[in-house]
Parts: C-alpha cells; structure tokens; sequence
C-alpha cells in the first residue's frame, strides 16, 4: 500500500515538472516568435523601464530605483501571458483602422468609456480589434489602489505591467490591422521597426535628460488616447519610408543573418536597417522617449491619486533570474 502509494505520489510530481516544463517551453517559444502585440524587445522595454524611474522625483525614484532589477525581470510578464491567460492578447495593441481610415473622425470619437464604444460598435467588435488604450487605464487605476493599500507587491506587479501597456501603445504599428506589412507586401516591418531599429541604435538614444522629468496627469485617460492616436499618425511615415528603403535596395539583398545575444538570426540586413533609421528621422528614439516620459509621470500621477503615501523600501529579491525559474519549475 505505502509502496502504491509512493508510486502515485511520483508519477504526480513526475507530472507536474513535466507540465511545468512544457509550460516553460511555450513561454520561451512565445519570447522568440512575434506575434500580433508583442513591442519593443526586451531590452528597449526595459530601457524605457530605466528612464522612467530616471525621470521620477523622490521619494519615487528611490523606491522604483530599488526595485529595478524586479522591474526588468517583470516588465514583458504582460507578453509572457499571452500564452497562458485568455484575452490577454488583445490588451497590447488597438486595430483603429478598422474603425475609420480617417484620422479627424478618430480624433473626434475617442477617448470614448469602454462602455459606450460597446454600445456603439459591440463588445465583439472591440475584442477582435484590440483593448489596449481602455486596458492600460484599467491597470493605471488598479496602481492607484495598490499605492492606497501600500501594497509593494501589487505596486511593483501593476507598475510593470502599465509600462509595458504604455511602451506598447507608443509602438505606431500596434494601432494597425496591418501590423506586420501583410496588407501592403511590407511582411517583416513589425520586429525591424520595433525590434530591430532600436537594439540597433538606442544606446546612442537621447532619453535620460537631467532632472526629474514626471508631471501629475489630470486626466489620464486623455493622455494615454492622444499616445495612441499620436501612434497612428506616425503609420504613414513607418510604411512609406520602408517602401523608400526597399526601393533603394532594388535588386540588393535585404536579408541577412545578423548577430543577435548568442544567435545569429535571419533579419533586414543591418545598411537596410540604418537607412531606415536614418530616413525615418528620429522617429523611433521620439517614440521611445515619450514612452518613457508618460509611464513615469503615470506612476508619479497614480501615487499623487492615492495620496502620496510614504514608500518603504524593503531588500530586492538576491535571487539570480535562472535560479527563480528552476525554483519555480522543480517546486
Ligand atoms: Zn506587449
């Protein structure tokens, strides 16, 4: 019976590392493949992470600045979930094509409350074009509340993953039902544009400015749709000036493996990528800069909403990345 027993007690855990670790397999699969709604890579989000708290006054700063290895490791957690939680996907981006091609009527119709665009286009239509803008105010106003509560664990949890909402919402192709070039033979514009461009070029980026940079947003909802239709409008410059680059490139390779961390990936070959960049005008490092400029006076504006409380600051976390990862795989 003890025998039985120990058996089944083995084959469950047998199990639950092996669910684990297909689990885990799906996560890294999601971080090497693109989908719809995935911005920036991982190291532009968490410089955007960096300069955020840059820009942050005191006591903020201290306490964001102490937990800012927690916020590199969690800012693409909102990504990661894509793969294990319904309806996470559809909170990264917003198709507002699909609403209208003209950008005066966009202008006039938001911000507009979730409620009232559910009346006026239906629930269903808004899922399958995206909920970014209304859900990045959702977690904005959960911040608010973890402040209140002074509950460091949520504050650290929301505050990542609104700056991921905010730096995805800044990505002028995650405004787009032709996200990735599909409708306009421009396939691969997606990760060049949001990826690509600035691993490439943003350590020579412009975006830590001396000073405290936050400001208190009084109204936040307004701010965080005019990002997203100042995105949109950014689109005809994103797609003509590739079509401009691959004229350039008439007849020449445009492809090629191109070192990447330990990989070496088939990408845009990196003249393609810096005669874009260079045509584009500083369009990347623009958007980059004011993405980083609104998640941190969203954090300055949601701690000012709940009444500036004291922050404490406890000890971050001393275990290394992998080491949380085989903790969690093996528990
Ligand atoms: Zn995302």
């Amino acid at each position: 019976m003890r025998k039985k027993c120990r058996r089944i007690c083995t084959n469950r855990r047998r199990e639950r590392v092996r669910n684990r670790f297909c689990c885990f397999v799906l996560l890294l699969a999601g971080v090497l493949n693109p989908v719809h709604g995935y911005a920036w890579g991982f190291s532009a989000h968490r410089k955007i992470i960096d300069a955020a708290i840059h820009h942050l006054p005191s006591p903020l700063h201290a306490f964001f600045k102490a937990h800012g290895p927690w916020l590199h490791d969690h800012v693409n957690d909102a990504d990661l979930r894509k793969h294990t939680v319904i309806d996470e996907g559809i909170r990264h981006y917003i198709d507002l094509d699909r609403y209208s091609p003209s950008m005066d009527s966009l202008q006039v119709w938001f911000p507009m409350a979730y409620d009232e665009a559910c009346e006026r286009w239906s629930e269903d239509s808004l899922r399958a074009h995206g909920i970014g803008p209304w859900h990045a105010l959702s977690t904005y106003r959960r911040l608010i509340v973890a402040f209140d509560q002074k509950d460091e664990a949520a504050i650290l949890r929301h505050g990542a993953d609104l700056a991921h909402y905010i730096s995805d919402l800044h990505v002028p192709l995650h405004t787009s039902a032709n996200y990735d070039g599909k409708l306009s033979n421009q396939l691969g514009i997606h990760a060049l544009w949001e990826t690509q461009l600035p691993e490439s070029f943003m350590d020579g980026y412009d975006l830590f400015p001396s000073g405290p940079q936050a400001i208190w947003i009084e109204n936040t909802e307004e701010a965080i749709w005019q990002t997203v239709l100042t995105s949109h409008a950014c689109l005809d410059s994103v797609f003509a000036f590739e079509l401009e680059t691959r004229k350039a490139f008439d007849g020449k390779p445009i492809d090629a493996y191109v070192e990447r961390g330990r990989t070496r990936q088939l990408m845009r070959s990196p003249l393609f990528a810096e005669y874009y960049h260079e045509v584009l005008d500083g369009q990347v490092e623009r958007r980059m800069s004011a993405s980083s400029a609104l998640v941190s006076s969203l954090w300055y504006s949601a701690w000012i909403e709940a009444g500036a409380p004291e922050m404490a600051m406890k000890a971050p976390d001393s275990r290394t990345r992998w080491k949380k990862v085989l903790d969690w795989l093996f528990k």
